[in-house]
């Protein structure tokens, strides 16, 4: 069955094929609450047949290719989504509720991009020279493979966070099984009716169903030689303590609280601009998103000043609508969790600038809102919302903006804004975070390496160190006798 159709099933060894189980899962449109599709809800059965066959594939054509012949796939494939990517722009929208127009002018380009950036990649793996360590014996280093990878999704970019694991796990010549979310999987299964005319059967098999049976049952499977998860923190901690009863490679990309650094010479205009854009892209389901403001003494009026009606003049509605700047949550849940953040704050003593409350349609909405939290320890200011929430601090000195910014557990990405050259350097230096942008915030490129200090994880994601994890070392010490 075709999973443009609303009844799909899962694409394992080259196959469409159902659910062992037979059971399905509803998929909604977030911006209206109905029922788009249903996919098959798996089951252990559904991983050891997807393993097995990634397996075979494995052993009998990927391991087999030359970087020259994964190269060409990727590119053909890069292909393929640029030619289809007003379609798969239109599916994302309508699955995650993302405006449809920067759907298409931001997402898919960076997509078919990251499969370009990896199929040059594949063919440029560098290693160190080697020599003869011991007299009579010569050294050589190998880069080779690891098996199959299990690629686990989460749902605010399923197609780019699946291209983000899946071409560096293909590049280096391991075969995959992927695991969308549940809540959004019909990118992840078009992009396998698109592979299937280019990957050899098995290369790349995408299951459905939910993080218990199967993103829980890839990590358990003694046949699973690596787990890329993208997702929440606690789901990367469950998924490393799992993995290491086969002690598999775990590769983790989790959540984040980006601090927006703003230094009283910033130029405001530029940070209200940024924070409008990266605060609320995606509305705010994004683990870089620019949620946490940190103004300066003699900027924080002025900034709120511009920042507030930015917010509040943001075009929500219609993912399909030209104009549409936001759109809603993923889910009726995440609203939930949103909005309980923002009543908690609220009952706790925090302003609400704008915003702060559901908007009342069918579908899954919450407004753009600002917050002053009550205090440095808020629970909004510690905690991911993942949502449209942006909390605005005023910090005393350098001293203190750096204690707030890196007061968190999590340490993915955090921006600095400032004309002072010195001074946004020496932050760039001490913030502890994996990315660190200095008068923007959010931009990314596949040369370059993404992934998080503390607990947003580890691994990279992007750029030859993504490769490079896919892939483990040999050396090889021959006799020269
Ligand atoms: P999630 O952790 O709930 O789910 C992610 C994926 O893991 C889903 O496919 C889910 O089914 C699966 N899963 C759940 N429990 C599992 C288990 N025990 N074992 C194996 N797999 C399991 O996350 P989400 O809500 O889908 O995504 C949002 C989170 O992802 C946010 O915290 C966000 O910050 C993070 N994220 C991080 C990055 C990054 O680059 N660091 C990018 C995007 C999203």
């Amino acid at each position: 069955m075709s999973p443009t159709l609303t009844r799909h099933e899962m694409f394992i060894g080259g196959r469409w094929t159902p659910g062992s189980g037979g059971a399905m899962e509803k998929i909604h449109n977030p911006a209206t609450g109905e029922v788009i599709a249903e996919v098959p809800r798996g089951s252990a059965e559904d991983v050891d047949r997807a393993v097995a066959a990634a397996r075979q594939a494995y052993d009998e054509t990927w391991s087999e290719s030359t970087p020259r012949e994964r190269s060409e796939c990727l590119l053909k494939l890069a292909t393929t989504i640029e030619e289809h990517g007003a379609e798969l722009a239109r599916i994302e929208s309508t699955n995650v509720g993302k405006p449809l127009a920067p759907t298409l002018s931001e997402e898919i380009p960076p997509i078919v991009d990251c499969f370009r950036f990896f199929a040059g990649a594949a063919r440029v793996l560098e290693g160190r020279a080697t020599t003869e360590y011991m007299s009579g014996f010569t050294s050589m280093i190998r880069r080779e493979s690891l098996g199959v990878v299990a690629s686990i999704a989460p749902w605010n970019y399923p197609l780019l966070m699946a291209a983000w694991k899946v071409c560096p796990a293909l590049a280096a010549g391991n075969t995959v099984v992927l695991k969308p979310s549940e809540w959004t999987p019909l990118t992840a299964l078009r992009l396998a009716e698109l592979a299937a005319d280019i990957l050899p059967p098995g290369v790349l098999n995408v299951i459905t169903g939910d993080g218990e049976p199967v993103g829980a049952g890839l990590v358990r499977h003694p046949g699973v030689a690596m787990v890329s998860l993208t997702g929440d923190v606690a789901t990367g901690k469950e998924v490393a303590r799992a993995a290491a009863a086969t002690l598999k490679r775990v590769h983790l990309e989790l959540g984040g609280k980006a601090p927006v650094i703003v230094f009283n010479d910033a130029d405001v205009d530029a940070v209200v601009e940024g924070i409008k854009v990266a605060g609320f892209f995606n509305a705010g389901q994004d683990c870089t998103a620019a949620t946490r403001v940190l103004a300066g003494p003699r900027i924080h009026e002025k900034l709120l000043q511009g920042l507030v009606p930015a917010v509040g003049s943001l075009k929500v509605g219609d993912p399909l609508a030209e104009e549409t700047e936001m759109g809603p949550l993923v889910t009726a849940e995440q609203v939930d969790r949103v909005a309980g953040f923002v009543d908690r704050a609220r009952s706790g003593g925090a302003e609400i600038l704008t915003g702060g409350s559901r908007l009342d349609r069918p579908g899954s909405w919450y407004a753009p809102t600002v917050v002053v939290p009550s205090g440095p320890g808020d629970e909004i200011v510690n905690r991911e919302v993942f949502g449209p929430v942006v909390t605005v601090q005023r910090f005393s000195d350098e001293e203190q903006a750096l204690a707030w910014a890196n007061s968190v557990d999590y340490g993915l990405a955090a921006s600095v804004w400032t004309r002072d050259v010195g001074r946004a350097l020496r932050m760039a230096r001490r913030l502890q975070f994996g990315t660190v942008w200095i008068n923007a915030h959010i931009p990314l490129v596949n040369e370059m390496p993404h992934g998080g200090y503390k607990q947003s994880g580890y691994g990279k994601d992007m750029s030859i160190y993504s490769l490079e994890e896919y892939t483990q070392l040999k050396h090889v010490m021959a006799s020269l006798d």
